[in-house]
């Protein structure tokens, strides 16, 4: 099969929900694709976040492979020994947590707003903020601060406030006797890798305490070391209530989790919520090699390491090309480049030079190594958007 032959496939059998560059992958590893030309590819965005460990990690191929062949998959009507295994291995992470497994970001943030709504016992409206992104399934989306997601698809479910980030002020007014939780991003990413300041966060932390209210904090993107702690909450001096996980926790296999602080847990009951594939043996094997690989390999370290090599080098780049860029944000492995201008066309000089890294909410240019990216990597990453911004 040819590339020209898999886009016009695309174009008959594939309903167009997302704008593609034109490649089509074949292989990866770690940091690195290869498209059906044979020509090879430096990825800084490997898989939105969800190869987090890079492309085919060793250690989760092998995983995999090994799981495949005993067993795939057991319902949840029955026990098999992964499940617990898995959670008994996050608990060790810092956060003590019963654990509800399922597919995806947006699942997991599902769960989250249903285990608020019975935490609330007729309290049901959640908080969320300007500019977050928790997924595209109509309640994750209610909670979405984004109307151009929206539009279109209206009437969202009711039950939700949108304030603006890191104004406390303005969650105080919208809490009432009807708010049950709070749920956001500590780093946005879609919206453009905004920071939460710490401030806001412990003051966020006191009206849930004084109010009774659910902290839920989306690590979705922040989570599993990407920012130099193993989630993002560990940077601000609080404990969230329910913390969400999905891309980057099964070495890019379909896996969401809602984990909720262990005193609290016991609201959800058989039958309150369940998810068919949710918590199967392969995805619990492979998220096993992940949280395994995270420890065992100090991913942590070269996060915090390779972090502030990325970031010194992204200021580098500021300073050379002050009329382009406009900020640089972000923590860890989790960088944004703020442009003056649309990213999109960075973006494609990049891809031509066989360089891959995201544009979100139009001008920021996002960039997400594999956490096991090396200063080399970096180093190449920084010369060719330098050529790209030069060009420009
Ligand atoms: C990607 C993302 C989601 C949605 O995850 P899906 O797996 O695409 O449903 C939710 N929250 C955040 C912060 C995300 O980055």
């Amino acid at each position: 099969m040819t590339t020209e032959a898999v886009f016009n496939d695309y174009r008959r059998y594939i309903t167009a929900t997302y704008a593609k560059l034109p490649v089509v992958f074949v292989k990866g590893r770690g940091s690195y694709l290869w498209d059906m030309r044979g020509k090879k590819y430096l990825d800084f965005f490997p898989g939105f976040g969800a190869a987090g460990l890079g492309h085919c990690h060793p250690k989760v191929v092998s995983a995999i492979n090994k799981q495949s062949s005993k067993l795939i998959f057991i319902a949840n009507n029955f026990y098999h020994p992964w499940q617990a295994e898995l959670a008994k291995e996050l608990n060790n992470f810092g956060f003590g947590c019963k654990v509800f497994y399922c597919n995806s970001g947006a699942e997991a943030n599902e769960a989250a707003i249903k285990f608020s709504r019975k935490f609330g016992n007729g309290r049901y409206e959640i908080i969320g903020f300007e500019n977050s992104f928790h997924g595209r399934t109509l309640a994750a989306l209610a909670a979405t601060g984004q109307k151009k997601h929206q539009t279109g698809f209206q009437p969202m479910p009711s039950g939700f406030k949108i304030v603006p980030f890191n104004d406390l002020k303005k969650v105080r007014k919208a809490v009432s006797g009807k708010t049950a939780a709070v749920i956001l991003e500590l780093i946005q990413g879609e919206g453009g890798i905004n920071v939460a300041n710490q401030s806001f966060v412990r003051g966020l932390r006191k009206i849930c305490e004084e109010k009774n209210l659910l902290l839920i904090i989306d690590e979705v993107q922040t989570g599993l070391g990407r920012t130099g702690k193993f989630f993002c909450y560990q940077h601000y001096d609080i404990l969230p209530d329910i913390i969400t996980i999905a891309k980057p926790i099964a070495g890019g296999l379909p896996m969401g989790i809602m984990a909720v602080r262990k005193e609290k847990a016991d609201i959800f009951g058989p039958g309150d919520h369940g998810s068919t594939f949710g918590g199967g043996p392969l995805v619990c094997q492979a998220a096993l090699a992940v949280l395994r690989a995270i420890k065992s390999e100090g991913i942590l370290n070269n996060v915090k390491k390779m972090g502030k090599e990325l970031h010194s080098k992204l200021q580098e780049l500021k300073q050379k090309h002050p009329s382009a860029i406009k900020e640089v944000r972000g923590l860890g492995l989790m960088a944004g480049l703020e442009l003056n201008q649309p990213g999109k066309s960075v973006v494609e000089g990049c891809l031509k030079k066989q360089f891959l890294i995201n544009c979100t909410h139009e001008r920021v240019l996002r960039l997400m190594p594999a956490l096991t990216v090396t200063k080399k990597e970096i180093a190449q990453a920084f010369d060719i958007l330098d050529e790209v911004l030069s060009a420009a």
